[in-house]
């Protein structure tokens, strides 16, 4: 790992004192201090740690006009012996750089992103809550920070991390609209990173489906609208003849969601089949027609594990029993005791921010 030194400015006041632990709207409320480093002439400069407060940037700033923008979500917390661990943030790291990658971006060093959010954390201790489904969120971000109008990479970036303490995400089952006209992502495009741009334009459909009475969209496949790929910001899973089954990777159309891979690895050593390919919505509808689709969630770091009750393709509605999903009960109540250290970590995923 590179090794540096990571400045701390204290703040001069907290907000902690005045923050209500009990009602914590999703991605509003950001904790005292954030993390920043530089990267200009070739470098990274030393990450350092701040008080949290607005940035001013130049209004030809790249990100701007062209969206050179990449993030994270990443999860810390608390565990039932009062320490604090964070799932899998190498997986996230891996990730962060490969969407950096198709972007024209610098990777950002182990040290900047692993270390730096290990002391944000520790500094922040206090404001991982404690309740049940509640976490830590964790966003480290990069965007372009050249102040020119041209289309190119840019030749500086900011490199930051920002801390949210949150609740659940969702709070019943979701009613999901089979997308057919608008895609997210064709092969060979930026459907795999995690890019400011890829949200962006899944506004508008989103906003055309919530209108209809939805809250979120299942897309599908560029060419046919034939084949599922994710949601929003989850991947998706179905149980269909007593199998678990999730889109597979290989078009590089779907987010490689950490979550997503985490269940595949717990529901296999739960003993349960787990496939991993193309499944095609026809074979969803007939499924339901059959009585052998029996559940249906969606998986991602801000979701954990969300029922999917209804799913809207042209005029069959799946509708499908919250109340009775025992394999996303299984796998969430599995997650949930790893996480809060109730189980013991046979995966090796929880990274101690105090180690
Ligand atoms: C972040 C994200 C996911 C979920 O990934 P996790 O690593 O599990 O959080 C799934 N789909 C999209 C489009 C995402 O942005």
């Amino acid at each position: 790992m590179q090794q540096g030194t990571i400045k701390i400015t204290k703040a001069a006041t907290s907000k902690l004192s005045t923050t209500d632990f009990n009602n914590l709207p999703f991605g509003k409320l950001f904790t005292d201090h954030m993390l920043l480093a530089e990267y200009k002439d070739g470098a990274w400069g030393d990450p350092e740690i701040v008080p949290y407060a607005p940035i001013s940037f130049d209004p030809s700033l790249a990100t701007f006009h062209y969206g050179q923008s990449i993030f994270e979500g990443i999860k810390a917390f608390r565990m039932k012996d009062g320490s604090a661990a964070i799932f899998r943030p190498y997986e996230n790291l891996k990730r962060f750089n490969k969407s950096a990658h198709r972007m024209a971006m610098p990777d950002v060093p182990e040290f900047h992103f692993i270390e730096g959010m290990k002391q944000l954390l520790k500094l922040e201790d206090k404001w991982i809550p404690t309740a049940e489904d509640h976490a830590m969120y964790i966003r480290p971000f990069m965007f372009a920070t050249d102040e020119v109008i041209g289309v190119a990479p840019s030749s500086k970036y900011y490199f930051m991390i920002i801390l949210s303490p949150v609740g659940p995400y969702f709070s019943r089952p979701l009613n999901i609209y089979v997308e057919e006209q608008y895609v997210r992502a064709a092969p060979g495009g930026v459907g795999y990173a995690k890019t400011a741009g890829n949200y962006a334009a899944s506004l508008y459909p989103a906003k055309l489906a919530k209108e209809k009475g939805f809250d979120q969209i299942l897309w599908m496949d560029a060419f046919e609208h034939k084949y599922v790929q994710e949601c929003g910001a989850m991947n998706v899973f179905f149980v269909l003849d007593g199998k678990v089954i999730t889109p597979s990777l290989e078009a590089g159309t779907i987010l490689d969601g950490i979550t997503r891979k985490s269940i595949v690895d717990m529901a296999r050593s739960l003993g349960k089949v787990v496939e991993e390919r193309e499944i095609s919505i026809d074979e969803l509808v007939a499924g339901y027609k059959k009585g052998t689709l029996t559940e249906a969630f969606g998986a991602g770091t801000a979701v954990t594990v969300s029922k999917i009750s209804g799913l809207q393709y042209k005029d069959t509605h799946i509708s499908l029993d919250a109340s009775s999903m025992p394999v996303a009960d299984q796998i969430k109540q599995a997650m949930a005791a790893l996480r809060d250290g109730s189980a013991p970590d046979s995966f090796g995923w929880m990274v101690k921010t105090n180690a």
